[in-house]
């Protein structure tokens, strides 16, 4: 499927000439300048030297690259999926009749083709890095590999992890923690490791102290969800008479490098906790409205708020419109900014992560991921008035081209690395196939204490 392309190839030069760069997003800044690039780095902002290649981007946006904080991509051939069982009325049921009959159906194949399509959308909107939270219960073993060759073979940086539960039994629990620290001791240019675990309510005290133990060992961070429904938090205090945030305390998983996804149903008693260890919350609007999980103000969580789709696609421009019309609604907007500091959070944890501190800025010695989005402002734009913009004007299918480690991989919005209309119709086949075998998967019969 893959036909590289000589242009662009990793260690060549180019320049972004003419655009309107968005040299960072929090705080805003944006002037009209060319972007050199030199091999995966940021030579300079300003005029292009004589002798460099030239791309044209007068009207157009050049910005950094959006950051997915909680991504599924395994659920990325589920769309139009035939549902014959009765109609699910609850958060849990959502996971009992779906998700966790999805996710058993994974093999291989299925997983390799997931994260293809699921990555080439992303990257397509401008997202150019994804943290994954990857669950195939029948393929554990080797399945963070398969993702991440598979996201190599079109361009996409992301952060992976296998989703720890005790749900399938105490075997594939193990089977997942060992997946993990298998994946975080070995080393891959675009590609970095969390540890994953699904959540407080399928997690016993010793497979949870496992995660926390191997993320200490690996020096990583624990990638869970928190608190998403009130069934989580039933679970905890009916189980282990304390809330989710308190457990997740007590076993060493709230720790700087720790991303927490939801975080909807926790105290002010929690939030302190969370925001005392510096840990980044991953707010998924688009998710939390179709599960009806409901909605708490995220400005109690400081600065470090980031934004995920929860598998709902990888656009990450419109997740951080929905966020922020969604907060308005709920009468807990923080002001036209937001969206874009929630942006930049994102780019700051993928920068913790890889080592790279300056990823998600548009500087001298900066990763160079970048978008290129066509826009003729048909209103006077400034820093100050960007936010509005961006808000109200700026679409995905404008995205143009996106460069990942200064390598183009979408041009004039289409894969440079792979055929994207014959991944398609593989899917299209491989989608069938997973369904197939999901209609011989009944209800998930995990329920929690409380329910
Ligand atoms: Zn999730």
């Amino acid at each position: 499927m893959s036909r590289h392309t000589e242009q662009n190839a990793p260690g060549s030069q180019l320049a972004l000439c003419g655009g309107m760069v968005i040299s960072s997003l929090d705080p805003v800044r944006l002037s009209t300048a060319d972007v050199v690039i030199a091999g995966d780095r940021i030579a300079a902002v300003g005029q292009a030297p004589p002798g460099v290649p030239r791309r044209d981007c007068s009207r157009t946006l050049v910005l950094p690259g959006n950051v997915c904080a909680h991504h599924h991509l395994y659920s990325a051939l589920s769309r139009g999926m035939p549902y014959q069982l009765e109609p699910p009325a609850s958060f849990l049921q959502i996971l009992q009749r779906v998700w966790w009959r999805l996710d058993r159906a994974l093999d291989e194949p299925s997983v390799r083709l997931s994260a293809l399509v699921g990555g080439l959308e992303a990257l397509r909107a401008g997202t150019t890095t994804v943290i994954d939270h990857h669950a195939s219960p029948n393929f554990i073993d080797s399945s963070l590999d398969v993702i991440a060759e598979a996201l190599e073979e079109i361009g996409l940086r992301s952060v992976l992890c296998y989703e720890v539960s005790d749900r399938d039994g105490l075997p594939r629990a193990a089977a997942g923690v060992a997946e993990n620290s298998r994946f975080l001791a070995s080393r891959r240019r675009l590609t970095r490791g969390m540890m994953g675990a699904h959540a407080s309510f399928t997690l016993s005290d010793d497979t949870l102290a496992a995660c926390a133990q191997a993320a200490s060992t690996a020096s990583a961070g624990v990638h869970i969800h928190v608190a998403e429904d009130r069934a989580d938090q039933d679970d905890a205090v009916a189980r282990y008479g304390a809330r989710v945030a308190e457990r997740l305390g007590a076993a060493g998983v709230l720790t700087a490098d720790a991303l927490l996804a939801h975080c909807v149903h926790v105290s002010d008693f929690e939030v302190a906790d969370i925001t005392a260890c510096g840990a980044t919350v991953a707010h998924n609007p688009r998710s939390n409205m179709n599960n009806r999980v409901g909605y708490s103000p995220l400005a109690r969580f400081g600065q470090r708020v980031a934004l995920g789709t929860d598998g709902i696609g990888g656009d990450m421009i419109t997740e951080s419109q929905l966020a922020y019309f969604r907060a308005v609604e709920a009468g807990a907007a923080a002001g036209p900014t937001w969206p874009l500091d929630r942006l930049a959070e994102g780019a700051r944890l993928a920068g913790r992560i890889f080592g790279e501190p300056l990823l998600g800025s548009i500087a001298v010695g900066a990763p160079a991921d970048l978008t290129v989005l066509s826009y003729d402002p048909p209103a006077p734009l400034s820093a100050a008035n960007l936010p509005g913009h961006w808000v109200f004007g700026v679409a995905p299918g404008r995205v143009r081209d996106v460069l990942v480690a200064g390598e183009l991989v979408i041009s004039g919005g289409r894969s440079t690395r792979v055929d994207e209309t014959k991944i398609a119709e593989v899917a299209a086949r491989e989608a069938a196939r997973l369904w197939g075998r999901l209609d011989e998967i009944p209800a998930h019969p995990f329920t929690p204490k409380g329910q």
